[in-house]
């Protein structure tokens, strides 16, 4: 059992994005406070943190000065460097572990993981060089998608293989070392579940949604998912598998296809709080926000119990010049994450909208 953290203890976060700005909100609310790890200025999380290191992740000093100076740690992004983790493990606890982290930030870890405990994947095999490629396309089927084994996101560092093109240039358009190809599935959806598993094993689950993507990112959130009961059960059942093989501390997203035969096929796992849970604020009794930090400090699970169904619609780019009419309309939550600047296809706020429960 570890130790449960008063409030007024100070979490750690590696990372100072959205996730980590809300995490630190929810962690305001129960009293905590929040210093920020993170290379980078002008961070959406250290406005709302009582306090930010802004130092590499090889910065060995900083690290050990961050550990020692905040009571437990965790993180908002996947990839932080193994050796970082490593580091201040060894001065304070860090909430998911590395072993976690070491086999979500590789696509080929990750799926034999997955294979091995019995979790069904899209057929796939890692490559590395076009004569590999050529073999594992002939073996899984065109169309393919090449993915670099390593710090691919939202759609980044991916080609198709359609028949009739050519394993070298998709090589070299993912211009990675190492990458994994994968069957391209023939999904009717794509779902994900919010999965959250406490110190001492206890396990919580989130209803699977569905998410609906815009060039490769996600655009609108619909919970619960719009599938039959059996699939809807399924997945969350894979999803607490994964969580407890895996050894989770924290909270994870599953991302998975609904193929048309109504089998589940897990896409990919994010150790952290996931855009397709952000729903939760405003529809469940706890959060994912607020169930990662209830984990990190030793607290008991909340209860996931959703109250409304909701919608919930990412505003990119320059949709988020929409709030002032999303303010005025009834009933809209709007969050918006304080990034001065607006780029194309940066996640800038979202914004949810509940409606009665249906079942
Ligand atoms: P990923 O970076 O793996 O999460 O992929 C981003 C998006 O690309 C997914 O949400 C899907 O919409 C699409 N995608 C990725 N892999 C596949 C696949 N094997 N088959 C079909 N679509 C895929």
């Amino acid at each position: 059992m570890s130790r449960r953290l008063p409030p007024n203890s100070t979490i750690g976060i590696f990372g100072g994005g959205q996730l980590g700005r809300m995490t630190a909100m929810a962690a305001a609310r129960l009293g905590y406070r929040c210093h920020i790890f993170a290379p980078e200025s002008d961070l959406p999380a250290s406005q709302v943190s009582a306090q930010t290191t802004r130092a590499a992740y090889d910065d060995a000093e900083a690290l050990e000065t961050f550990a020692h100076a905040v009571d437990v740690v965790t993180l908002e992004f996947e990839n932080i460097p193994v050796a970082a983790v490593r580091r201040v493990n060894e001065i304070t606890s860090v909430h998911p572990g590395a072993e976690v982290l070491a086999i979500c930030q590789d696509r080929g870890l990750e799926k034999e993981f997955l294979n091995r405990i019995g979790v069904a994947t899209a057929a796939w095999a890692e490559v590395s060089d076009a004569a590999a490629v050529e073999t594992a396309a002939s073996a899984i089927g065109r169309p393919a998608i090449l993915k670099s084994a390593r710090f691919g996101y939202d759609g980044k560092g991916q080609v198709a293989l359609w028949p009739g093109d050519d394993p070298a240039a998709a090589l070299s358009a993912v211009g990675a070392p190492r990458c994994v190809l994968e069957r391209m599935v023939e999904f009717a959806c794509e779902i994900s579940v919010m999965v959250a598993r406490a110190v001492d094993g206890a396990i919580a689950t989130w209803p699977a949604v569905e998410n609906r993507h815009v060039r490769h990112i996600l655009d609108t959130t619909i919970a619960p998912a719009q599938v039959s009961p059996a699939v809807a059960m399924k997945a969350e059942q894979v999803a607490r598998h994964i969580a407890a093989e895996i050894g989770l501390v924290g909270v994870m997203g599953v991302e998975m296809f609904v193929t048309r035969e109504d089998d589940v096929l897990v896409n990919e796992l994010a150790p952290r709080p996931h855009n397709s849970g952000h729903w939760t604020i405003d529809a469940c009794d706890t959060s994912q926000f607020e169930q990662l930090v209830r984990i990190v400090c030793g607290l008991p699970l909340g209860a996931t119990h959703r109250h409304s169904d909701a919608v919930m619609k990412n505003l990119i780019g320059d949709e988020v010049d929409l709030w002032p009419e999303i303010l005025a309309e009834p009933g809209a939550r709007l969050h918006l994450y304080g990034k001065a600047e607006t780029r194309p296809d940066r996640k800038m706020g979202h914004v949810t909208r509940l409606k009665p429960k249906k079942r």
